[in-house]
């Protein structure tokens, strides 16, 4: 009973499995040959490390056949080849001084004998074997690498999916290769245009492409990323291995898709400091034009809220972006009515700022002490009735008479709003009134 015998088998991926070394053929040839000799290895003794490839090596059970070995527990390892267990002369050495040497172990290939030497001739001949088997390796690798870029250059993609708008040909010889046909590329180049051109977060370009459902698929963060970042529509073809500049005219310009990649990752920096009042609004009582000023609150949930204010540096008082906006509130709209119109609208913006600052004074009053709640309630509840009235009165007036709505514009409308219209804004902070100068 071979105790102390040992048998080792490692089968790399499909290439291995075309050569013919599967770990069946490996498994037999060992079997054979031991029977042949009258030995016998027990089920324990055999270690097989399957789907491993020579140059990466991570040889899991190799490494537990190690530890027997420097432990001492072995006297014989059988292999089928010596490839199997040698990928090169360092490999080569390693077994020599380690096993060999070191723990007399007998390492013992089906296919080539005796893995050791005794004199310099035949650490020559086992140097000469192991070089050359490296050299096979490298070579079939290398020879993998030039069948797939001659391949690539022809057309044919070894990549799995076929690029968004591409289809496959049949271009001469090129099979697999890739085409962009001319009815897709106007679709492509529209995608590159807005994320180049667009400032959003991912999420919201994908909903947006699927509620145009643009080009008909379903879009999501996953595939625009992998889109975007493809040199190939800017004709480049790149994997891991290779790169191949130029090898598509492209579909659109590296610096279209290099700047829709960096706008890919935007971050919606824009929203957190919108000063809509910039270099607008002055000073009442200094004529200075007022800073800007910023607070980060941290809120329970860790995620910071950000404050915007605007100070005046010579009389130390500020005011909040969201004060200003409330008390301009309705105030800005004006200007795209007619004037008539308008007067109704005013008194009603104004009704409803009344409203607000009288339900805050019963609020206050009711949190004092100064006036019972019941009373206070009754009073709140028929304000807030006024001013639902109100509410519904001025958007019907706005939806009617298609009257743009300042707080309802984006950042960049507001901005455009207020520099070709309104010269400055005077703030009184002493009786918190705002005077719109315009134009
Ligand atoms: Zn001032």
């Amino acid at each position: 009973m071979g105790i102390k015998d040992f048998a080792y088998i490692r089968c790399s991926t499909t290439k291995q499995v075309k050569d013919g070394n599967t770990i069946e053929v490996q498994l037999k040839g060992i079997q054979d040959y031991i029977t042949k000799n009258n030995i016998e290895i027990p089920h324990g003794n055999w270690y097989i490390d399957g789907a491993q490839s020579a140059k990466n090596l991570n040889r899991r059970e190799f490494k537990k056949l190690e530890n027997i070995v420097k432990n001492g527990d072995a006297e014989r390892i059988f292999i089928y080849k010596r490839d199997r267990l040698i990928r090169d002369v360092q490999d080569l050495y390693t077994i020599q001084n380690n096993f060999v040497v070191d723990k007399r172990v007998k390492v013992i290939s089906v296919k080539d004998g005796e893995i050791a030497w005794h004199n310099a001739n035949e650490e020559f001949m086992q140097v000469v074997y192991s070089a050359k088997d490296k050299l096979e390796i490298t070579q079939a690798s290398e020879r993998t690498l030039d069948n797939l870029y001659m391949s690539a250059l022809k057309g044919n993609y070894t990549i799995a999916s076929i690029p968004i708008g591409a289809r496959r040909c049949k271009r001469g010889d090129a099979k697999k290769a890739i085409e962009f046909p001319d009815e897709n590329v106007k679709d492509i180049v529209f995608v590159f245009d807005y994320i180049a051109d667009v400032k959003c977060s991912l999420q919201e370009r994908v909903d947006y492409l699927n509620s145009i459902q643009h080009m008909a698929i379903k879009w999501t963060t996953h595939n625009l990323t992998r889109m975007i970042t493809n040199p190939i529509y800017s004709g480049d073809f790149v994997t891991k291995r290779y790169k191949i500049e130029n090898h598509t005219p492209g579909v659109i310009t590296k610096e279209k898709q290099n700047r829709a990649i960096k706008n890919l990752y935007y971050k919606g920096q824009r929203n957190t400091y919108q000063y809509v009042f910039k270099d607008i609004i002055h000073c009442d009582t200094c004529d200075t034009i007022l800073d800007q000023q910023s607070t980060k609150k941290r809120k329970r949930n860790g995620k910071g809220k950000i404050y915007l204010y605007y100070y005046c540096p010579a009389c130390g008082y500020r005011v909040s972006e969201s004060t200003v906006l409330s008390e301009l509130e309705g105030r800005l709209d004006r200007r795209f009515m007619l004037q008539e119109h308008g007067k109704f609208l005013k008194e009603a913006v104004e009704r409803k700022t009344r409203i607000k600052r009288l339900i805050n004074f019963y609020n206050q009053m009711y949190v004092s002490g100064k006036l019972e709640f019941e009373l206070a309630v009754g009073e709140i509840e028929k304000l807030k009735q006024d001013y639902k009235e109100l509410k519904i009165w001025t958007d019907k007036y706005y939806k009617d008479n298609d009257v743009i709505v300042f707080s309802r514009m984006s950042y960049r409308a507001k901005r455009i709003y207020l520099e070709s219209h309104v010269k400055y804004i005077k703030y009184n902070a002493k009786n918190l009134k705002f005077d719109i100068i315009y134009k």
